[in-house]
């Protein structure tokens, strides 16, 4: 497979959602100096959400775009909502003790609540759609629903025959349903999140990047025309903030992956392919991961790689992974074709934490998935900056470990890893 660098412009990349966008944002550029409460650098969902938190607050805020609301990883992902992490918050019992793991537990389940009552509360158009179901290619996968259904009343187990009725594909063995979990279109939360935030008093700032940060009790934000000077800076750059802050560079591994998008399928198409409308996901580590658009094409995603990089024929990676699952979409037209970095943790759960004993607090490294647990993050945030510190000292002693090799060679080392685990998906 051969990659390329992706090339990036300040607007936001040629994807389906861009091109559905409920509206095309344009705030200014921060021009001279500003005093707030808080500000917050990144307006994807992690700093949308914690901005819409904070002026629920009452807090004064800033938010500030290096390029558009939602321009990175979430006006990109596959628009899936699933609760809980990236990593299984049991694993963290040495450091967290046993209350601590089911604090995190339920917010695995919040995080969820949060998105339902934020569309449902400031009436935003996103077209969310309740149902989720993953499915198996292995029996240790099924083996695994299994299990898991003996502690979690919302799976529904599916067999062989019960998938088809949601998911008309050859490949898998079994799979389960939830209908708590669900899809949105994803650019179209996070700006009408962002407009919220405006409604109640926040200063939004687009193309404008932070390039240096001055620390401590009243830490300041620099851009190249001005700054911003608050009690709290919280950054939420994740995968794209690059070295702006070396400890957070060497915490975040950015990852691609890649979805392309179908045009709108028939009645007779949607038989053979989604028969109901949920989002889906399959269980290897290197997953396929679907749903359909308000408009009905089939948005399919995957192709996750280390590497940084786009592969050079990622629309044709992807439609020959589409055509395997559902062969009779081999003459689907593609209308569409993006891919976005994610920012992975060592652990896969998210690092929230503060620099420095500053007052700058951060959050990065969802790993992958992060669209109902940023919502969860954006609380933890404003609740930290608001006095209450309980769920934020939880989270932040999940040891945030940097990646091991150093910028040079942890790269090599991940993708090494991920031809590992492609190599056990495989098995
Ligand atoms: C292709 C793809 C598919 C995915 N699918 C799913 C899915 O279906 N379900 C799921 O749960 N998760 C999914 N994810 C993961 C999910 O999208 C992310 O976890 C989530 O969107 C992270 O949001 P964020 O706000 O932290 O980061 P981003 O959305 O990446 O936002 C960071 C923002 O910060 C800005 N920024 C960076 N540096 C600066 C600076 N110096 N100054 C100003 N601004 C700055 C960037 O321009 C960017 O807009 C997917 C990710 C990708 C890439």
């Amino acid at each position: 497979m051969f990659l390329k660098a992706t090339t990036e412009t300040k607007e936001h990349a040629p994807s389906y959602y861009a091109a559905s966008a409920n509206w095309q944002t344009d705030y200014p550029q921060l021009e001279g100096d500003l005093n707030v409460d808080v500000v917050v650098v990144g307006a994807g969902f992690s700093g949308v959400a914690t901005a819409v938190e904070l002026c629920e607050r009452g807090y004064k805020v800033a938010l500030v775009e290096s390029n558009r609301i939602g321009w990175g990883a979430t006006g990109r992902n596959g628009g899936q909502i699933i609760g809980g992490y990236g990593s299984d918050p049991s694993a963290f019992r040495s450091s967290i003790g046993s209350e601590g793991v089911r604090i995190v537990e339920d917010m695995g389940s919040e995080c969820v609540e949060i998105i339902k009552d934020r569309i449902e509360k400031y009436n935003i158009d996103c077209d969310l759609k309740w149902g989720y179901c993953e499915v198996g290619l292995k029996k240790r996968h099924l083996k695994s629903y299994r299990e898991w259904a003996d502690e979690e009343p919302a799976i529904q187990l599916l067999d062989q025959n019960e998938i088809k009725q949601y998911v008309n594909s050859d490949l898998y063995l079994g799979g389960y349903y939830r209908e708590d979990w669900g899809h949105i279109q994803p650019l179209n939360l996070c700006i009408g999140e962002a407009k919220v935030a405006e409604s109640m008093g926040a200063k939004i700032f687009e193309q404008t990047q932070i390039t240096r940060i001055t620390y401590g009790e009243n830490p300041a934000v620099h851009t190249e025309k001005g700054s911003i000077r608050a009690n709290h800076v919280i950054l939420c750059g994740n995968a794209y903030m690059g070295n702006l802050v070396p400890y957070l560079d060497a915490r975040v591994l950015p990852a691609t992956s890649c979805i392309i998008a179908t045009e709108p399928l028939s009645d007779e198409q949607l038989q053979q392919t989604m028969v109901r409308d949920v989002a889906v996901c399959d269980s290897r580590t290197a997953l396929d991961y679907y749903r359909l658009s308000a408009d009905k094409r089939l948005l399919f995603g995957g192709l996750s790689n280390y590497s940084g990089l786009e592969p050079a024929n990622a629309k044709g990676i992807m439609q020959a992974k589409m055509i395997k699952v559902f062969p009779s979409l081999k003459n689907a037209r593609i209308d569409y074709s993006w891919s976005g970095r994610m920012g992975i943790s060592v652990r896969r759960m998210p690092q929230i934490g503060r620099i420095k004993d500053s007052n700058v607090l951060y959050i990065s490294g969802y790993s992958g998935h992060g669209v109902a647990p940023t919502h969860m993050t954006g609380r933890i945030l404003a609740e930290a900056v608001d006095g209450d510190t309980h769920r934020f000292d939880i989270m932040n002693k999940m040891f945030h470990l940097p990646w091991p090799g150093g910028k040079l060679l942890r790269r090599p080392a991940m993708a090494v890893g991920m031809m590992w685990y492609k190599m056990l998906d495989a098995l």
